[in-house]
């Protein structure tokens, strides 16, 4: 029998080890700073977290939504968290024991002001379809087969950028534009654990990479230097820019339930985009293209697109983008590494059609995707601030509008 606690029980938030894909999420948005990670896990600190539950929405598995009742005297430490391959079962604690004054209900308790603020919408825009998450985890994986693996940068370029297909033959995994699903490579890590999951978003549409298949395909770049440029061999993206035509995976997912596509007619996507963070764009456009096939209405709205690389030789789909009808899509590329020309990002190629932007931005059908490099964020949310304010549209309103009406999304990793 449980002893009686002489404390009181609170509500202690938790990360569930098993379905984190450890994409520091959760880390990024916290406001306060009570989320922090070892090269295993991540954990919420204790004693900072209050409960806002900022990092709750943007979590692409829901991994983070975990709260037990424990004895605020035996709080599980980060350093018990760190060493966790599962989530221990819950404290057995007296049935009289009283819940600390408004610890009853996380999502009950009241969020500070500002304090869960984020730059991107955290629900999806009004017309997206509704989207599955979270059907296979690692307690149930699925095994999908590769039907394909082509490599999309220029054989002289340093950048190894891959298209993996991935077949799930008759075993359901039903997606949508703009969400990604999870791949656990093989072997152990460091300290003897399987390897978690990486995520990587979806480069094809809903009804398949090839229509009306059961099949998915991934934009994956072979990890080769760390962030500082370090040499490195990156676990997964080396697993998977390696695989062969009739390999099996394990994936889990799909993920995501807020970067998801607007559907009505005439709804306009603005897609801004580096390096792998094409893959949802890639997944968007063919899913417009196609409709546009079908004299759909959805296609009546406008597409831009501007994408950053260093050269044409690493930028993935040039080829195919480059092969697009110019009235069907809007595209504007940034090279930042051109042999004698000066160097240009995204935001400078935003810069250069400002009045195109502005006359975007006043449509309340417009929607914006960001994705890519983490950093590009700040760049690309001062040029629509710069674009707005030219145009005389009070910033601070209109972004607050595309925020809370799904129309702005930004995944960096
Ligand atoms: P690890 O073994 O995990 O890391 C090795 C080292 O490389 C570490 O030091 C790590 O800090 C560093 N590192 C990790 N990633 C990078 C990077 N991108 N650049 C430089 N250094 C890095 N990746 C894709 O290729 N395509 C996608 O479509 C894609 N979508 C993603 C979507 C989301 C929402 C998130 C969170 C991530 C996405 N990623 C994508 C990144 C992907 O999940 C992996 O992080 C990436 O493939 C590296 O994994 P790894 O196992 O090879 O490297």
């Amino acid at each position: 029998m449980a002893t009686p606690e002489s404390v009181q029980i609170k509500k202690q938030h938790l990360i569930d080890p098993e379905i984190c894909i450890r994409c520091n999420t959760c880390e990024e948005t916290c406001p306060i700073d009570a989320i922090t990670h070892d090269g295993t896990n991540y954990v919420v600190m204790p004693d900072i977290c209050n409960h806002c539950m900022a990092c709750v929405a943007p979590c692409p598995t829901g991994a983070i939504d975990n709260w037990q009742d424990v004895p605020a005297t035996r709080m599980y430490s980060i350093e018990a968290q760190y060493s966790w391959d599962e989530l221990p079962p819950p404290v057995a604690i007296e049935a009289s024991e009283p819940a600390a004054a408004g610890d009853e209900d996380p999502a009950a308790q009241v969020t500070i002001q500002g304090s869960n603020y984020v730059a991107g919408a955290q629900i999806p825009p009004w017309s997206a379809s509704h989207c599955f998450t979270n059907l296979y985890g690692p307690r149930n994986v699925i095994t999908a087969t590769v039907s394909g693996n082509f490599r999309l940068t220029d054989a002289s370029s340093e950048s190894d950028i891959r298209h993996v297909v991935l077949d799930f033959g008759s075993v359901p995994f039903p997606v949508l534009e703009g969400q990604s699903i999870g791949i656990i490579p093989p072997g152990r890590d460091a300290s003897d654990r399987l390897h978690h999951a990486r995520q990587y978003s979806l480069a094809s549409p809903r009804d398949g990479e090839r229509p009306k298949y059961n099949n998915v395909s991934i934009t994956v770049k072979r990890v080769e230097q760390d962030y500082d440029g370090n040499p490195v061999r990156g676990v997964c993206s080396n697993y998977i820019c390696d695989l062969k035509k009739g390999d099996t995976v394990q994936v889990i997912g799909p993920f995501g339930h807020t970067f998801l596509m607007p559907n009505h007619p005439g709804s306009n996507i603005i897609m801004i985009c580096t390096g792998t963070g094409s893959a949802p764009m890639r997944a968007m456009t063919e899913r417009r293209r196609r409709k546009r096939l079908e004299q759909s209405l959805e296609e009546r709205g406008r597409l831009m697109l501007f994408f950053g690389a260093r050269c044409p030789e690493e930028l993935p789909y040039f080829g195919p983008l480059n092969k697009l009808p110019k009235d069907f899509i809007d595209i504007n590329f940034a090279f930042s590494r051109e042999p004698g020309k000066p160097k240009k990002y995204v935001q400078d190629a935003m810069r250069e059609r400002q009045t195109d932007l502005l006359a975007l931005l006043r449509n309340d059908d417009t929607y914006i995707y960001v994705c890519g490099v983490k950093g590009m964020e700040s760049g690309v949310l001062e040029v629509l601030q710069e674009t707005a304010v030219a145009g005389g549209l009070d910033w601070p309103e209109l972004h607050l509008s595309l925020r809370q009406k799904g129309r702005l999304h930004l995944e960096t990793y």
